[in-house]
This record gives structure tokens, C-alpha cells and sequence, in this order.
């Protein structure tokens, strides 16, 4: 999936990729100092338009996120924004896209610190299918690995460093011949998947754990209460057992790179039916409209990157 952009945002700008390079005496290179976002674009053919989904939110995210990290960024949310469609819109794409805009504290000095460094942002696009191609759900392990807490390193930040929890999980998953990994926090509870947020059916309810079991905080999880509350589906946020997973009626994850994606098996044990429930299947069938821009009623959601298409004159 790399090879295929040619453009970078960088230092202000956007270069050629190959000019938005970064030292080996970078603090983030070295301590993991930065935040990240993933943002999806979706192509809609019939509109020849391509849309990126709540970008504003993932921007606001990062802000936010730059906060716990001492970063200050020299560009508002609305100038990330700007940024963001301008890239994607200089790479000519008419494919699905991932828009990766990373944070980071760009000092080249030794020493661990947040504090006087100096920051900058960056952001790259690539052309991106499905992440997870699991039409007929995934199956997923409880991982050896615990969830990092709030007060080791935050997962709601982004933080890049954090992602090697997400990693060691994701990789044990994978040698074991699974799809990915559901993690626990340190108390127990369940938190989240690798790289997704996790929802739960049970007695026809959707439940997903708080924002306080340590997870990230994801715009794909607040999309699916949402859309939801817009089905009439009741909804419950609360910490959820192990246990409840083998029993649910449903299962499944949800996150900017997954989508959405029923999960049909934990630990060798299937969930409900074993195939992906009416629950999932009536949202997931709502959101993959609502992406591509095919939902009046949420096109607010969709940032079109191209300028819409001149009517054509008659005559
Ligand atoms: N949890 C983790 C750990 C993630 O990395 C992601 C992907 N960003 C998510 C959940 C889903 O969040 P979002 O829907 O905002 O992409």
C-alpha cells in the first residue's frame, strides 16, 4: 500500500514525499513523542467525489491530544483541516485513501523530556482497501498483554510509543492464527481491540465499555451510539467482564481503519450464530452509506476533497 503517494504535508508545506524526511536525532524517533491520527477517505464513484470522514473530529482529537504531550502546534484545527483536503486533493485520488497526520516533538536532543522541545505536525495519504477482509466476521483471542492504563501511558492519546502494547497484542494474535486481539485493562475489565473499539449485543441492548476502561476514545465508536440512538437500539456504557464476551449474542469491533467488523469467534468459542448478527448487519449497512456520502441526513460527517463537478450546461 506504499509506493503509491507522492506527496507529503511537511514543515508547512506540502513536498514531494521524498523530501519530508526526518533526522535519527528526532526526539519522537527516539521516546515515542507524538500523537497520531487515521483518517479514512471513501471514494464515491457515482459522484466522482472523494470524502473524508469527521476529519474536523480526528483534527480536534489531535489538538486535544497534543495537550498531554506538551505539544504546541503552530496550526489551528481549521488549518489542519485546510491542510488535510489540500493534500488529498494534490494526490488526485479516486480510490479509498488513509490520511495519517502525526504530531511530534521535532528537537534533535538526548534526553527524555515533553518540555522544551520544539514540535511540528506532518501527514501523509495512501491508498487503502480493507484492513481487516473479513466479510464473514473475524476471529479474535483475549490477549496475554494487558491494556496500558491512564496512568502509564494514556490510550486516549494517540500516543505513538503506546502503540507497541497495541502491537505486541496485535502480533500474538496473529501467531496464534487469529485475526486480532480483544485486551484487558489491568483491572480485568475488557478495554478494546488492538486498533478498534468493541461493541457487545446482549437482550437486543449494545453495550460498550467507558471511556474510563482504557481505551481510545474512538470517532467510529461515538458514530456507531449515534447512529444507534438514530435506530432506536439501546445503548450501555459500562465496564464488561471477560465472561460476557463468550456469551454475547453479538460481538463486534469498530474503528477508522476496520470499519466495522462482527467478530465470530473469541477464543476458539463462536459468538452467537458464528456469522455476523442482524444487530451489526443493520449499522455497519447504515455506515458504509453514510461514508461514501450516500446519507443526506449525515453528509455533514463527509468532507468532499474535490470541488463539486460544474453543472453541465444544457444546449
Ligand atoms: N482503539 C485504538 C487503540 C485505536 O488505535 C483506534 C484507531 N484509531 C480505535 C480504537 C478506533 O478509533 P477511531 O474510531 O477514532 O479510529
Amino acid at each position: 500500500m506504499s509506493g503509491e503517494n507522492r506527496f507529503a504535508f511537511f514543515q508547512g508545506k506540502i513536498v514531494p514525499i521524498e523530501e519530508a524526511k526526518v533526522s535519527i536525532m528526532t526526539s519522537a524517533f527516539n521516546y515515542g513523542s507524538a500523537v497520531f491520527e487515521g483518517i479514512r477517505g471513501y471514494w464515491n464513484q457515482e459522484q466522482g467525489q472523494l470524502y473524508l470522514f469527521r476529519l474536523r473530529e480526528h483534527m480536534e482529537r489531535l489538538w486535544q491530544n497534543c495537550r498531554l504531550l506538551l505539544i504546541e502546534l503552530p496550526y489551528t484545527v481549521d488549518q489542519l483541516c485546510q491542510a488535510a483536503v489540500e493534500l488529498v486533493r494534490r494526490e488526485e485520488f479516486r480510490t479509498d485513501i488513509y490520511l495519517r497526520p502525526l504530531a511530534y516533538k521535532s528537537s534533535q536532543v538526548v534526553g527524555v523530556r515533553l518540555h522544551d522541545l520544539e514540535s511540528d505536525c506532518a501527514m501523509f495519504a495512501v491508498p487503502f482497501g480493507d484492513y481487516l477482509d473479513r466479510p464473514s466476521g473475524a476471529r479474535v483471542m483475549v490477549s496475554s498483554w494487558r491494556r496500558l492504563d491512564d496512568n502509564t501511558i494514556p490510550p486516549r492519546g494517540k500516543i505513538t510509543g503506546a502503540y507497541v502494547n497495541a502491537a505486541l497484542a496485535k502480533t500474538e494474535a496473529h501467531l496464534h492464527g487469529f485475526d486480532d486481539a480483544l485486551m484487558l485493562c489491568q483491572d480485568g475489565h475488557v478495554s478494546e481491540a488492538s486498533t478498534a473499539n468493541l461493541f457487545l449485543v446482549r437482550q437486543g441492548r449494545l453495550i460498550t465499555p467507558p471511556v474510563t476502561a482504557d481505551i481510545l476514545e474512538g470517532i467510529t465508536r461515538a458514530t456507531v451510539l449515534q447512529l444507534a440512538e438514530d435506530l432506536d437500539i439501546e445503548t450501555q456504557e459500562r465496564p464488561i467482564d471477560r465472561s460476557e464476551l463468550y456469551v454475547a449474542d453479538e460481538l463486534f469491533m469498530c474503528g477508522t481503519a476496520v470499519g466495522l467488523v462482527a467478530i465470530v469467534e473469541v477464543d476458539g468459542r463462536p459468538i452467537g450464530a458464528g456469522t455476523p448478527g442482524p444487530t451489526f448487519t443493520r449499522l455497519n449497512t447504515l455506515f458504509q452509506a453514510i461514508v461514501r456520502g450516500k446519507e443526506p441526513r449525515y453528509r455533514a460527517w463527509c468532507t468532499p476533497v474535490y470541488p463539486a463537478a460544474a453543472p453541465s450546461s444544457v444546449g
